[in-house]
């Protein structure tokens, strides 16, 4: 994004330490939903990225790539696709588990909602450790649906997530704004 829509990002995004377990720092993007100006310009940001990426779906990671995500593919006037925590979804679905740092987790997207011929924009908020966007890629990959792209707000660089989405991406960009 251009260095005045950065600065204005940056600038509606709050740490919050401590949050939601001591030693994270949470990213609170909350301000910028707020502010139809900043979220106006992330919106038409991500829309130029679904552009480049020749995206013809745009997946969401629940929760906060919900919000994110939806705008943009209204504005793009291409469909919106929900990946949700297991156990949400209604339809058939295709399941995905993946590790955390305690435990494993799971996401899930309706089967129907994505099929061979797709090109498919990710968008999350956060980047941290890369486990949800990977397991998000396999998903898509599984439908049978290339990867088009990822795009986060933010990118936590002192975490390998970048790393470890590499090989998931296969040569995909990943864009962090
Ligand atoms: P990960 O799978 O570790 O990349 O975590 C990514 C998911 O966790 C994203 O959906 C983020 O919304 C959330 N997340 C992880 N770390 C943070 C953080 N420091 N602040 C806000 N959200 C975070």
């Amino acid at each position: 994004c251009t260095p005045e829509v950065r600065e204005l990002l940056l600038s509606r995004i709050t740490d919050v330490v401590d949050y939601p377990k001591p030693g994270v720092v949470f990213k609170d993007i909350t301000p910028l939903l707020a502010d139809p100006k900043a979220f106006g310009a992330l919106t038409d940001t991500l829309v130029e990225l679904a552009g480049r990426y020749g995206a013809t779906k745009i997946v969401g990671l629940e929760a906060r790539g919900f919000i994110l995500a939806a705008p943009v593919a209204v504005k793009a006037g291409i469909g919106f696709i929900p990946v949700r925590k297991a156990g949400k979804l209604p339809g058939a679905t295709l399941a995905q588990a993946y590790e955390l740092e305690y435990g494993t987790a799971e996401i899930e997207v309706h089967a129907e909602d994505l099929s061979a011929g797709d090109r498919v924009m990710v968008i999350d908020d956060v980047l941290a450790t890369g486990g949800t966007a990977e397991a998000s890629l396999e998903l898509i990959r599984r439908a049978g649906a290339e990867v088009a792209g990822v795009a986060v707000l933010m990118e936590l660089s002192f975490l390998p997530g970048r790393e470890k989405l590499s090989g998931a991406l296969a040569g995909a960009p990943l864009d962090a704004l």
